[in-house]
């Protein structure tokens, strides 16, 4: 058990967070980056990227790799396997960080980029295919089932509309729901039961992915929860929309979120606990993509050295020049 102070501490190292480290590197911060896991996020289970601003196409594990080398290249210290279980602000105004092995890391702001975590269907063959036609992102991989039948699973309004919006490159949608009916918004009911290229399958879920001898999905084995009668569904994709959490349990204190626990944020990326900054996939915003995750985590950075300006400079309650206001 250790004790190291900083003046950044950056939780999670995905986009948002190599990003945060590369811009607190660049500011010559003592900063550090702590992950779970390996670099890369969510980066790490996608194929291939093709809407990334200068990549026409780059695999997943590559773009990741390239954050990493290009945080280190400007300083940033990056530690993996190193999970942070609680983040807390001190009567003293200090963030501590504590990690699954009892270290402590103290700093006077924060950066949370942890992410979120789609809920997974845990059936076999789910995780196994992931990136070989099973996705949870349908802006980010609809585009390589162009002209194909897939499948879409769940019943609220990410699955109403993301069948829909697939429905620009897929020729058939079939939407798997285990209820007889669909609990999304009634605006988004009425646009799935008038796209002809959907399908709903009611009382029904997914028991087993299968997947060709290439490794790609090809099969999805199907059972009527009420009758129990199974059968087999061709479909080269899975979109699975049962629900995202966002990665925020280990703050402790009331911080604001929004409906669905996504953190709320004023225009510099300043939750509202005073000096912890929130970029990514876990902050209230429209879209989750790598180009706002980098997008938030630059601010967040930037935000950051300012506020710790404002603290050397005797600022009790530390100003940061900007627009301000909560936004969802
Ligand atoms: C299948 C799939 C395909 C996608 N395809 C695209 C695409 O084509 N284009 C696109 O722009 N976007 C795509 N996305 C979305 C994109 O990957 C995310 O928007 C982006 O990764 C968000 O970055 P982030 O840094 O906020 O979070 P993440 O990438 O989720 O990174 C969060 C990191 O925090 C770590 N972490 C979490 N909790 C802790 C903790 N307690 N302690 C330490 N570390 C922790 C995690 O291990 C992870 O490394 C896709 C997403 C998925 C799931």
């Amino acid at each position: 058990m250790a004790t190291y102070e900083h003046e950044v501490v950056i939780i999670g190292a995905g986009p948002a967070g190599m990003c945060a480290g590369m811009y607190a590197g660049r500011a010559m911060l003592n900063a550090v980056v702590l992950e779970r896991g390996f670099p890369g996020g969510e980066l790490l289970n996608t194929e291939v990227i093709e809407d990334y601003p200068g990549f026409e196409h780059v695999l997943g594990h590559e773009l990741a790799q390239k954050f990493a080398d290009h945080a280190a290249k400007f300083g940033a210290q990056i530690k993996t396997g190193v999970t942070v279980t609680t983040l807390r602000k001190r009567d003293d105004g200090m963030f501590e960080s504590i990690t699954d092995g009892g270290d402590v890391y103290l700093s006077p702001t924060a950066i949370i980029t942890a992410g979120g975590t789609p809920v997974k269907l845990g059936v076999p063959g789910e995780l196994e295919y992931a990136g070989k036609g099973v996705s949870y992102c349908a802006i980010c991989d609809g585009a390589f089932f162009r002209n194909q039948t897939i499948a879409v699973v769940g019943g609220g309004d990410a699955a109403a509309e993301e069948s829909d919006f697939l429905t620009r490159y897929a020729n058939k949608v079939y939407l798997i729901h285990r209820r007889d009916e669909l609990r999304a918004s009634k605006i988004l009911q009425k646009r799935v039961f008038e796209n002809t290229k959907i399908e709903p399958i009611w009382d029904t879920v997914v028991e087993q992915v299968e997947a060709n001898g290439e490794g790609l999905v090809h099969n999805l084995k199907l059972r009527n929860v009420n009758t129990d009668a199974r059968r087999d569904l061709p479909a080269s994709g899975m979109f699975v929309f049962i629900g995202f959490r966002p990665n925020t349990g280990i703050i402790e204190g009331h911080v604001q979120h929004d409906s669905m626990g996504y953190l709320l944020t004023d225009a510099n990326m300043m939750t509202s606990i005073p000096g912890l900054f929130a970029a990514g996939d876990l902050r209230a915003q429209l879209t989750r993509q790598v180009t706002t995750a980098v997008g938030d985590a630059t601010t967040a950075a930037i935000a950051a050295e300012k506020y710790l300006k404002a603290l050397r400079d005797g600022q009790k309650e530390p100003k940061i020049e900007g627009t301000g206001g909560y936004t969802a």
